[in-house]
């Protein structure tokens, strides 16, 4: 859907931002673009909606080289989602959310329908902030309405440049969430920057870690964590990579134990990840947890301790 083809960015002062960059990111998918600050992640992403144009190489979106295409029309088709966000400060969260499907002629009552709807799918009620000016709301809020603008348009694919920055860690992790829940019916294409790991890991299909304008590593989050593929990779995810990726492996029956005769307590659901799992496992005196059949609803097992080790290693083994 989107795809880099040798491309390469130098500024008109001599910086290259980014050099001989080659990625694909396939139809519904979420990569998400990751590395410190001024690896050229930025650059990267405003090459897809023609903000900027590349010194050399090709981007195609759907097939077609956007170098000929008119920036207008192309960033109909792409949503833009910024930290700053944005927000036309003069008119009310519904004017805003409305914005897009209005300028392209949408008749008034039929975007702010649409509108209400958007926003009400990213956690806000219309009928109380609907009415409310930008600086009328949180932080988080407009956050929320900035990813609901740009999901009004209905565009097949999404830029979000550090969507979830400008919050504290606990709304972020909230905002994460719920974008995650929303992107499994959405199913949009997305390039997603980030300088924060732990959300690439959260988000991404597939992650690509930058260096120095250059991509050190493309591969989903847990093979990035069981087998980085260079040094710069290893010490940017850490030492502490074995813990990242309980997040990234889930609990399968293979993991468990026989039920046997355990006493009702805490919980996971099969699938769960091995952090809820061993999050709950902490919390229980005898070290083990039921682990339950969703599809069912009987218990599949018993985790324990071990049972978290061993399918990390399974997972390991699997990614190498
Ligand atoms: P990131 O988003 O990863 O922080 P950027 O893509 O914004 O990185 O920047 C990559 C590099 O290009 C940095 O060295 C930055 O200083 C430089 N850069 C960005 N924009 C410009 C510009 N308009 N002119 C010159 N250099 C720029
Ligand atoms: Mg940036």
């Amino acid at each position: 859907m989107i795809r880099f083809e040798h491309v390469t960015k130098r500024y008109p002062d001599g910086t290259t931002a980014v050099e001989d960059l080659s990625f694909e990111v396939a139809e519904g998918e979420l990569v998400a673009l990751v590395g410190p600050s001024g690896c050229g992640k930025t650059t990267t992403m405003k090459m897809v909606n023609r903000l900027i144009d590349p010194t050399s190489g090709r981007v195609l979106v759907n097939g077609e080289d956007i170098a000929g295409a008119d920036p207008v029309a192309l960033r109909r088709r792409i949503g833009y989602v910024i930290q700053q966000v944005g927000l036309f400060p003069h008119r009310t969260v519904l004017e805003n959310t409305a914005t897009v499907p209005q300028l392209v002629g949408t008749p008034k009552a039929a975007a702010r329908a649409r509108a209400a709807e958007l926003l009400e799918l990213v956690g806000l009620d219309p009928s109380v902030h609907g009415s409310r000016y930008p600086h009328q709301l949180s932080g988080g809020q407009r956050q929320r309405v900035g990813v609901a603008r740009a999901l009004a348009a209905d565009p097949p694919v999404l830029l979000m440049d550090e969507p979830f920055g400008a919050v504290d860690p606990v709304v972020r992790e909230r905002l994460q969430n719920e974008f995650l829940t929303l992107q499994k019916t959405v199913r949009k294409t997305i390039l997603l920057v980030t300088h924060d790991l732990e959300e690439a890991i959260r988000l991404g299909d597939r992650i690509a870690v930058y260096g120095a304008g250059t991509i050190e590593q493309f591969a989903r989050p847990a093979a990035l964590l069981s087998a980085p593929a260079t040094p710069y990779v290893a010490s940017f995810v850490g030492a502490d990579r074995g813990l990242k990726r309980l997040a990234v492996t889930a609990v399968t029956e293979a993991d468990l134990e026989p039920a046997g005769d355990l006493a009702p307590g805490v919980s996971v659901e099969l699938g769960a990840s091995l952090r809820e799992a061993l999050a709950a496992l902490l919390q229980e005196d005898s070290g083990r947890i039921a682990v339950t059949d969703p599809d069912t609803g009987t218990p599949a097992g018993v985790l324990t301790p071990q049972g978290v080790h061993r399918a990390l290693r399974r997972a390991e083994l699997q990614e190498a």
